[in-house]
């Protein structure tokens, strides 16, 4: 169907990134159809900043600080509307860490929203009962009410606003909820994620209706409205976040997960779900510190357990430290790089998971003494045979330990997909925010009449029940994550906030990107945009194909054998989605994103310069 609308937003095709095809997608076609706003990867400027993957969210997050929003203001404004342009990677059906730096306190502070294991859930979750042997783990496990975790990210927006926010909750929802009503243009990325699921999809009624046009993606430059949705935060901004946990939404969100709304003739068994209403109820967000290394004399502050990224990121710079890498040729930084993150990977197989069931020995592990320790095991002029094992925690002193064992490694079988901003206000305050729900289109399933999906975070539970894990499955437990969103002070004053998706993929994207900026000289938009590579103590290195090109000979005289990157679910062969913020001299701001990477994303500043 062509409207007249859309006829006269086609002479605009020329502006728009993407071109407008006039076809009507979700819901009825509306009036007025605005293009896509443009598209920007850096802006620089003063007056406040907001970088994410996507146009719409982060215009939203600017207004925002346009009209007198700080930065978790406009954090959460973005995050409501990621949750309707990029639903697929996020929402209020998943999770999330929220990193914020206090211009008043000068301390950086954190919320773990993570999703959490409903306290039903047995150890042999993620076995078939009627085979006994393990499900496949995609579509099979992906696609489940038994990979859903209780969603954090409401309360999440909710604690973040009451602890440094000046707007409320229900204001914060308002740009979100006007979008998902009037609705945006598709884009290539949405319609691939649509296209990649169109299997899951299809499995269940609310999700084919919401997502799929006869059976279909929607189209490239459709309009993409979200009724349900808009209504979803309507409700939510009338009764407060307590009706998600308490109210009538956490029913259906029990019923969706225990009884998940398939289609009468499936071809996946969609194996059903523990949660209940009561394990909403229960679920809370935690403050916790952050952790903390100094580095080069900055100190980079990042998310502790239950996230794995910042003493992954921690440990991996510790190490990096011994070497002055500004100086020496950069396949050799980048060897050393590799070499880090595989032991630095070792260790969190090892030691890190929920620290209210694990012990995580986090001191340990972001010691510098350690880290010599490990460090120790790194030849700048070859490569360590890998996987490597584990240090020992209980026993170090800095000493070069004796020859390296090799060790087994875990499958991995994180998802990639995922969403990451970073704002930064006129007063100086930083957020730094990754939000999920696991996998693009999580578990598959949207909660009837609710216009969002639910997550599929609990696959990131190590695969196999092992006593010693620790991030083994246990009730009431929060997975293991990755998100590493990254604060970095110079002097006791913000520098550079950054984060990025990608699953496992994340910690060493972030890490990246710090030694692209730190050390390699390169500008964070530069940074940003270098082609990557991850070492996640596996026999071999993945890169993407750029990287592969201008380093894979030169590593390879080191001993690596670096192959193209290929995520397992999605074929692409890029790794992340960063986006960033650095704060220079005189407050002068550099708002990053990805220039190409998942179709680009869109930075922005209050005034350009
Ligand atoms: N589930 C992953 C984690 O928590 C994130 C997934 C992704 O980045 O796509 O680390």
């Amino acid at each position: 169907m062509r409207s007249i609308a859309a006829l006269a937003a086609l002479s605009l095709a020329a502006t728009l990134t993407v071109a407008l095809s006039g076809e009507a997608s979700a819901g009825t076609p509306g009036k007025g159809r605005a293009p896509q706003p443009a598209k920007q990867a850096t802006a620089v400027g003063t007056g406040g900043a907001v970088s994410s993957v996507d146009p719409y969210a982060t215009r939203i997050g600017l207004r925002v600080l346009r009209h007198g929003g700080n930065a978790t203001d406009a954090a959460i404004a973005t995050a409501a509307a990621l949750g309707v342009t990029e639903p697929f990677s996020s929402g209020i059906g998943g999770g999330g860490y929220f990193v914020h730096y206090s211009a008043k306190s000068g301390k950086v502070r954190t919320i773990d929203g993570r999703e959490t294991a409903p306290a039903a859930m047995p150890h042999d979750a993620f076995i078939n009962p009627k085979t006994d042997e393990p499900w496949n783990f995609s579509p099979e496990l992906v696609t489940s009410g038994v990979s859903v975790g209780v969603p954090g990210t409401l309360a999440t927006w909710q604690r973040a606003l009451k602890r440094w926010g000046t707007r409320s909750l229900a204001e914060s929802l308002r740009p979100a909820t006007r979008l998902a009503k009037k609705g945006f243009v598709v884009d290539k990325t949405f319609r691939s994620q649509v296209r990649q699921n169109r299997l899951r999809f299809r499995t269940f009624v609310p999700t084919k209706q919401l997502f799929l046009r006869g059976g279909h993606a929607p189209r490239v430059g459709s309009r993409f409205r979200n009724p349900d949705l808009a209504a979803t935060y309507r409700m939510i901004a009338r009764d407060g976040w307590r009706t998600f946990y308490e109210g009538p939404l956490a029913d259906e969100v029990a019923g969706a997960v225990l009884q998940p709304p398939t289609v009468r003739k499936r071809k996946l068994p969609v194996p059903k779900g523990y949660m209940v209403a009561r394990d909403l109820k229960r679920y809370h967000v935690i403050n916790r510190r952050p952790t903390h290394v100094g580095y080069r004399g900055l100190d980079v502050y990042g998310m502790a357990p239950s996230s794995s990224g910042g003493s992954t990121v921690g440990e991996a710079l510790n190490i990096l430290e011994r070497w002055d890498l500004a100086t020496m040729p950069r396949a050799q930084a980048l060897h050393l790089y590799l070499e880090a993150s595989a032991l630095a990977f070792a260790d969190r197989g090892a030691y890190v998971g929920d620290p209210a069931q694990v012990d995580v020995p986090l001191s340990d592990l972001l010691s510098d003494t350690y880290a010599a320790e490990r460090g120790c095991l790194v030849n700048p002029a070859s490569t360590m045979t890998k996987p490597v094992e584990p240090g020992d925690v209980t026993s170090y002193d800095g000493a070069c330990p004796g020859p390296l064992g090799t060790a087994s490694s875990a499958p991995d079988t994180e998802n990639t997909e995922t969403t990451n901003l970073t704002v930064v206000d006129k007063w100086g305050n930083v957020v730094e925010y990754t939000l999920t729900i696991e996998q693009t289109g999580g578990s598959g399933i949207v909660v009837p009449d609710r216009g969002f999906l639910l997550n599929n975070e609990l696959t990131d539970f190590s695969a196999e029940y092992d006593r010693h894990d620790p991030n083994r499955i246990e009730p009431r437990k929060r997975p293991r994550s990755s998100m590493s969103p990254t604060i970095v002070l110079s002097g006791g004053e913000p520098m550079l906030a950054v984060g990025s998706p990608g699953g496992s993929t994340i910690i060493t994207t972030v890490l990246q990107i710090l030694l692209n900026r730190l050390d390699l000289g390169m500008t964070l938009p530069d940074a940003i945009a270098a082609p990557r590579a991850t070492q996640r103590n596996t026999a071999t290195d993945l890169a993407e194909p750029a990287f592969l090109q201008q380093y894979g000979a030169q590593l390879g005289l080191l001993g690596h054998d670096v192959e193209a990157y290929e995520d397992i679910f999605t074929g692409t062969q890029e790794i992340g989605a960063a986006t960033g913020i650095e704060i220079g001299p005189g407050g002068l701001l550099t708002s990053a994103a990805e220039p190409s990477r998942r179709g680009g994303g869109s930075a922005r500043v209050v005034t350009p310069r």
